[in-house]
């Protein structure tokens, strides 16, 4: 049986958070006297400090996602709701955490910095998760295990079937990293938090959202795993500009669906035109915004294209992605150069 209190590091769990001037009182009519927080009192837009828990921004996410707002964290970038997880979690110099290369280079990143083994277990010829082994690798210090689904750079979504055994049978924390997830057909998983309570859901408004700049991450997850991150977390951690914007930008949530269906049907139009590229052997499916192909020589071929003002991302060091290019899916416009350039190099 899973049990958080087993896994929380003893450190956070003594923890006594700190407790801001907004944590403690919270302005619930305009004409209170806020002399409580040592802000500049003259008006300009940002002189308050931000609400520490974004209700605002919670409660359109809420809406648009089905979830409720106590199950949300949202972090500066999905970078730190990770970053958070790794400090909730795993005790540096003893816990290790299970990656699942060719993927997302920040879990093993923040390891690192976070002084925390890493476990890799390569996807398998299909990039989909070798559940046995990632089962057999695991040991009572893995604390916590990575599925990127959709998993980047590969661009494909794992199994449900994998998924679901790897909650059900690992010990520690799963996060699954849907960063991707508004580009695929698949269900999130975060319709079944409730069934599982060692599951973790991180989401992103950096790409369906198209708000990359303002740097909000999505944390979904028990209420439990939610109060614990929120301990530690900083105050002031989504500050106030990004918050005003994501409220803005999710009020028109038409505009991102609207949005995300152009992309989509221009990487189906992009993957047919690669076809005809006769360097290109093979594109991979993809329920992202980008779709990874194997060329005959990545690094020449990166080369030429940035010669010609081109930027897209070289992948052929990743285990299992010789010779791989990944393109992001972009405008029409920047599509069809991007065609036109493959084919005169
Ligand atoms: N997860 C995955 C799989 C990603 O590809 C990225 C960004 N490249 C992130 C997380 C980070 O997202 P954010 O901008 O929210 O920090």
């Amino acid at each position: 049986m899973f049990n958080l209190e087993n896994i929380i590091r003893p450190t956070i769990k003594a923890l006594k958070p700190y407790s801001s001037a907004r944590d403690e009182f919270q302005g619930n009519s305009d004409d209170m006297v806020f002399l409580d927080a040592n802000e500049n009192p003259f008006e300009n837009g940002v002189n308050r400090y931000p609400d520490p828990q974004q209700r605002t921004v919670k409660s359109l996410l809420s809406k648009i996602k089905g979830i409720p707002q106590e199950n949300i964290l949202l972090g500066n970038g999905s970078d730190e709701v990770l970053d958070l997880i790794f400090r909730a979690f795993c005790e540096p110099n003893q816990d290790n955490i299970i990656t699942l290369p060719p993927t997302y280079g920040m879990y093993s990143v923040l390891a690192n910095i976070n002084a925390i083994d890493i476990i890799s277990v390569q996807l398998d010829g299909s990039f989909q998760p070798k559940v046995d082994e990632i089962l057999k690798e695991a040991n009572s210090n893995s604390k916590v295990l990575f599925l990127c689904s959709p998993n980047n750079p590969t661009g494909n979504s794992f199994e449900a079937k994998s998924i679901e055994r790897l909650i059900k049978e690992f010990k520690g924390i799963v996060v699954i990293d849907e960063a991707y997830i508004d580009f695929s057909n698949d269900e999130s998983w975060i319709s079944r938090l409730n069934e599982f309570p060692n599951l973790v859901v991180i989401q992103t408004l950096s790409k369906a959202f198209g708000m990359a700049g303002i740097r909000l991450g999505i944390c979904f997850a028990s209420q439990d795993i939610i109060s614990i991150l929120n301990r530690i977390k900083p105050p002031y951690n989504v500050n106030e500009l990004t918050q005003q914007k994501a409220i803005s930008q999710l009020e028109q949530f038409e505009q991102t669906q609207q949005q995300v269906k152009e992309i989509l049907e221009e990487r189906n139009a992009l993957v047919t035109k690669l076809k005809s590229v006769n360097y290109i052997s093979k594109i991979y499916p993809s329920d992202a915004n980008f779709v990874l192909a194997k060329v005959d020589d990545a690094t020449k071929r990166y080369n030429q294209l940035i010669e010609k003002g081109i930027v897209i991302r070289n992948r052929t060091t990743q285990p299992g992605c010789e010779n791989c290019l990944r393109f992001t899916i972009g405008t029409p416009r920047e599509n069809r150069i991007l065609i036109d350039t493959l084919k005169s190099i």
